[in-house]
């Protein structure tokens, strides 16, 4: 029991060690000072404490494995255009957003909980913003998931209010930068250069529209 004990004893020293360092710190006959990892006769010893590489701040911006279910009722629907698609889905707030098309009306609804940090609401047709009218959910993790293109008087949560998933947002519609009825959905954190969107993958697969300009 000693021996596990003593054991126990000198791993802990050991481990401790590897954090730490000894300097000696010498001031010769003129007063100059000297710093050495020696000990000479008269110096000072200061120990030096590492942090441990667990103990280093994290980023704050952690990836998170979060699966979106579907944001919408009724279905199924079909992606009209993935991450990097190239009709406008090529700048950095949109970069891994998806377009579902849907027809208008459609029941929007949270893909994940958290808190609505802005809304447009009064938007007619292609109108000034390109986003149209749209929600935005602050998710717990930091990151916020947009929902756009939304129907002109359908939404239907305010600014500060938490949402859970399946909580009902709005109606999906055509408004702004939109060719056809749709849902856009992205994935986005604040960056010091603005907002980016992040990958993000649903909890199912969902089919694309057929490719009519190739034949199939
Ligand atoms: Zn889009």
């Amino acid at each position: 029991m000693l021996t596990r004990l003593l054991l126990c004893c000198a791993l802990v020293t050991v481990a401790s060690s590897a954090l730490a360092m000894t300097v000696y710190k010498s001031v010769d006959a003129d007063g100059n000072v000297f710093y050495s990892d020696r000990q000479t006769p008269g110096a000072q010893a200061f120990v030096i404490q590492q942090r441990p590489i667990l103990d280093r701040p994290r980023p704050t911006y952690v990836p998170q494995a979060y699966r979106y279910p579907f944001p919408w009722r009724g279905g199924p629907f079909r992606l009209s255009q993935g991450p990097n698609g190239s009709f406008s889905h090529t700048d950095a707030k949109s970069r891994f957003a998806m377009d579902i098309a849907m027809p208008e009306g459609t029941p929007i609804i949270a893909a994940r909980s958290g808190m609505v940090v802005k809304t447009a609401n009064d938007q007619v047709g292609r109108g000034s913003d390109a986003s149209g009218n749209f929600v935005r959910v602050r998710h717990d993790d930091g990151t916020e998931g947009v929902y756009l293109h939304l129907k002109q008087g359908s939404v239907s949560v305010q600014v500060g209010q938490r949402v859970a998933v399946g909580s009902p947002l709005a109606l999906s519609g055509n408004t702004g930068n939109s060719s056809g009825p749709h849902l856009h959905f992205v994935v986005q954190r604040a960056t010091e250069a603005g907002l980016v969107s992040i990958p993000y993958e649903f909890n199912q697969p969902m089919g694309a529209l057929p490719n009519f300009a190739l034949g199939n």
